[in-house]
């Protein structure tokens, strides 16, 4: 007789069978034993205590290894809990596989423990949403929803599991059996698009290539360095998108971002999308007579918000290989004495004496340029950055550089608050598998941090070394100091009287640390916080918070144009 096995056993081996190796979650009825059959076949489960944090983490893990990772839920407001971090997947377009629970099948429609339309409900944020019909048809739905979830372009996918199908038991020879499939496709270019290619950056006059993060998600870094590196071209990348190409490379006009964007004619555009992140890719933000080349992996996306010169259908990996040949052939490079180079020069050394200005007054209260520049000279340079946090985040990129690519996470292009600790779990496991010393560091407003605070426990459960420095203003985008925060508390009722940006003036989250004996670290000046990163980046078996008190009215230095300064549309 051949053996028999029930449905949480059928579900753990056929994730196994698709490569899977990490499962995050929170567990409950009727998930529980499927844990338990997860980890017996040697998947790796980390449990964590919000379910939004737990698709976060599997979905960083997804950005770093390039495979899915699992978030396991249980059903109602455990699924429900899921969609933003599924949306934010899918936006991201970064792999991800939610399972979730559901009350039995004959318990549904007559008021079910939890019950609720969970296909449903996911389908708007995943490429894939199904219930598999039975146990012996799990196998070939975890290898569709997996398949789908990182072909093409990634994103995210969801299977349903009642109850009932998890415990039911069947012969192992009843299981449709399932292939696991190859590595997804890669597109190439048409070899006439890189010459036209080839011959529009040659004969451009400013020229810009802008490097998102689907270059980072192609592993296309080796030859987008060498391409930079011979052409000399100038390159800006997006926020994720920075490392693939080192910050510190000298054709890199970080500093001159707006010019850039406003004066280039001629775009490469490489992983990244014309959204709001790239103002459309419109006037006044660019010149209305821009030409893009545009490369992606979905035709959809051609032509978005502006219509291309060129739209490349490929992986970015092998358009990048072509066009370094190309280019090499040429023996093309950009004249640094040229104009454009001297604009963006002089922009560049302009903006970069107002940052340095600003970070070096270290005057008490901190401003933002000041806590990012003395971090960032302590931090390992080959750190894993996650950042959230409205200025926390917009002013720690131009800082806190990268040279290694996929080596920041943060808000990313849905602008999800929230994503940090979990982002962390998932990039110290990481650290620890597959880069062992790596650090990770994340550097977290204090009302980003609030969203999921809480996962230090689990970094405290599963020994993961993330430091977590939180820059401290006492609010969303602005706080009070302490005392203006008392008066504001006693002049009648806090409802009516608090701002609803205002956060409680001056917590000492650090203190989250002695729940587990541990020691957390506050820095009020400069000193005090150089001496807290260094003690922090010590202990390799557990978390630190350090918080840092800043002046509440901190901001950033002036801008040209006020945040999502649109385009006529
Ligand atoms: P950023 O936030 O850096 O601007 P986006 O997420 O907006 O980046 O854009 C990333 C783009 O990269 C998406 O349009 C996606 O389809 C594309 N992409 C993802 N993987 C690949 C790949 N391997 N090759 C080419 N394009 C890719
Ligand atoms: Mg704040």
């Amino acid at each position: 007789m051949s053996e028999e096995i029930n449905g949480n056993m059928v579900l753990a081996r056929a994730l196994k069978e698709q490569g899977i190796e990490y499962v995050f979650g929170i567990v409950g009825h009727p998930v529980i034993e499927l844990s338990m059959a997860i980890q017996s076949v040697g998947l790796k489960y980390i449990g964590m205590r919000n379910e939004q944090s737990a698709t976060y983490a599997a979905q960083a893990i997804g950005y770093l290894t390039k495979k899915p990772g699992v978030c396991l839920v249980v059903s109602g407001p455990g699924l429900l809990h899921c969609t933003g971090g599924m949306a934010n997947a899918q936006i991201n377009c970064w792999p991800l596989l939610v399972i979730g629970g559901a009350t039995n099948e004959d318990h549904e429609g007559i008021g079910g423990f939890q019950e609720c339309n969970q296909v449903e409900l996911s389908r708007p944020y995943c490429k894939y949403a199904a219930r598999p019909p039975n146990a012996s048809l799990i196998p070939t739905h975890v290898e569709k929803a997996v398949r789908l979830a990182c072909y093409g372009r990634p994103g995210a996918s969801y299977l349903d599991f009642p109850g009932n199908i998890l415990q039911s038991v069947i012969s192992v020879d009843k299981i449709v059996s399932c292939y696991s499939h190859p590595e997804p496709p890669i597109p190439f270019p048409n070899p006439k698009e890189i010459i036209s290619s080839a011959d529009a950056l040659c004969s451009a006059k400013k020229p810009l290539v802008i490097i998102g993060k689907g270059a980072g998600y192609a592993r296309a870094e080796t030859y987008l360095r060498q391409l930079i590196h011979q052409t000399n071209l100038p390159f800006l990348a997006t926020p994720m998108g920075k490392g693939v190409v080192p910050d510190t490379a000298r054709q890199s006009v970080a500093s001159a971002r707006t010019l850039a964007l406003q004066k280039a004619d001629l775009i490469l555009l490489v992983g990244a999308r014309l959204n709001w992140i790239l103002h459309f890719g419109r006037s006044p933000r660019f010149d209305s007579n821009v030409k893009v080349i545009q490369v992606d992996i979905v035709p959809e996306e051609m032509h978005n918000s502006i219509k291309s010169l060129a739209a490349i259908q490929s992986d970015i990996l092998p358009f990048a290989d072509a066009l370094v040949d190309e280019m090499s052939k040429r023996k093309f490079r950009f004249d640094e004495n040229n104009e454009w180079w001297k604009e963006l020069n002089d922009k560049c050394e302009k903006n970069q004496k107002i940052v340095k200005e600003m970070s070096l007054d270290n005057s008490v209260p901190l401003n933002y340029y000041s806590v990012f520049h003395n971090v960032y000279d302590m931090i390992p340079n080959d750190c894993i950055i996650i950042s959230e946090g409205a200025n926390t985040m917009d002013i720690g990129r131009s800082i806190l550089l990268n040279n290694l690519p996929r080596h920041r996470l943060d808000a990313g292009t849905f602008g999800t608050m929230g994503v940090g600790l979990g982002f962390g779990i998932a990039a110290a496991l990481y650290c620890r598998d597959y880069c062992p010393g790596k650090r990770v560091i994340c550097v977290e407003g204090d009302s980003a941090f609030g969203f999921s605070g809480m996962e230090i426990e689990t970094m405290i459960r599963y020994n993961l070394p993330v430091v977590i420095i939180i820059v401290n203003n006492s609010g969303i985008g602005m706080g009070f100091s302490k005392e203006d925060y008392k008066s504001i508390q006693e002049m009648g009722d806090p409802s009516l009287t608090i701002p609803a940006t205002a956060l409680n003036a001056e917590t000492h989250y650090e203190h989250m640390m002695n729940m587990f004996d541990k020691k957390g670290f506050y820095a009020r000046t400069i000193p005090e916080l150089k001496k807290a990163v260094k003690e922090a980046l010590i202990p390799t078996d557990h978390p630190s918070i350090i918080n840092v008190f800043i002046n509440p009215q901190a901001d950033r230095k002036p801008q040209t144009f006020s945040w999502l300064t649109e385009s006529k549309l």
